[in-house]
């Protein structure tokens, strides 16, 4: 299959990287909060040279530009709610028409609800004439989860994730690569996953359940060292793709 698709890809004037000669196409990350998406989003970003769009990223922008889209998604994140969904598609509608989505893009984050998951199939067979979506589910036990949120914090410059207890900076506080002083989410407290587990369980439990009924899905196991993860995603997605 490697040959095959390295070749069309090649006649197409697509990027093939040397070792994983597959053309990723749209990939969806889903799964729990803290299970690893925007980690295992960015492993995906080196392999395949693809961007990683991150809804929750995006509306922290939005967030810190004091936008009124931002204004109200931070409220909403601090409550542990969803943005409503129409303003989520137009965000992610105008994102996946920029020119780097050419050979797939890695949606972190969404779809989080039926309603934004039936736009995107549409949206998708609409404006995307080239390989289907392919899901990728990262399961980590419920009881992990926690700690993964409330240890987690973030490089404010390079945007590399950290945990306290799992995955610890070499100097407490400080960023490995750039030096800069680690953040912690607004969102990613106790009190904050309760709200976000509940919103997770009613809302976006059946977004799995939509995508494990079509054929193009996989399950990984979130609870290993991130290469693991990342090889299981990308091995599924090979699969997926052959
Ligand atoms: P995340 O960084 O993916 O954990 O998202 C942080 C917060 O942003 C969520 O708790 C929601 O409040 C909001 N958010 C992110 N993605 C979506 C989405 N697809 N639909 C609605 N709200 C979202």
């Amino acid at each position: 299959m490697g040959t095959a698709v390295s070749s069309a890809a090649g006649d197409s004037g697509e990027v093939v990287h040397p070792g994983h000669p597959v053309v990723p196409g749209p990939i969806l990350l889903l799964g729990a909060p803290g299970v690893g998406k925007g980690t295992q989003a960015k492993e995906l970003v080196k392999l395949w040279g693809i961007p990683q769009i991150s809804t929750g990223d995006l509306l922290r922008s939005h967030r810190d530009r004091g936008t009124e889209l931002g204004k109200l998604a931070n409220e909403l994140m601090l409550q542990g709610k969803l943005v409503p969904d129409t303003l989520v598609n137009d965000m992610v509608a105008a994102r996946l028409v920029e020119p780097d989505t050419r050979n797939g893009f890695i949606l972190d984050g969404f779809p989080r609800t039926i309603p934004q998951a039936q736009w995107l199939d549409n949206w998708l067979a609409e404006h995307c004439n080239a390989l289907p979506v392919v899901a990728v589910s990262i399961q980590v036990d419920y009881t992990r989860l926690l700690r993964r949120i409330t240890g987690r914090r973030n490089c404010p410059v390079c945007q590399t994730i950290y945990n306290i207890y799992l995955q610890p900076p070499r100097i407490e506080g400080v960023c490995d690569v750039e030096g800069a002083t680690l953040v912690q989410r607004s969102d990613d407290t106790e009190m904050c996953f309760d709200g976000r587990m509940r919103t997770y369980d009613t809302l976006t439990a059946p977004v799995i359940e939509h995508y494990r009924g079509l054929s193009r899905f996989a399950e990984v196991n979130g609870d290993q060292p991130v290469a693991d993860v990342a090889a299981g995603i990308v091995s599924s997605v090979e699969r997926l793709r052959a």
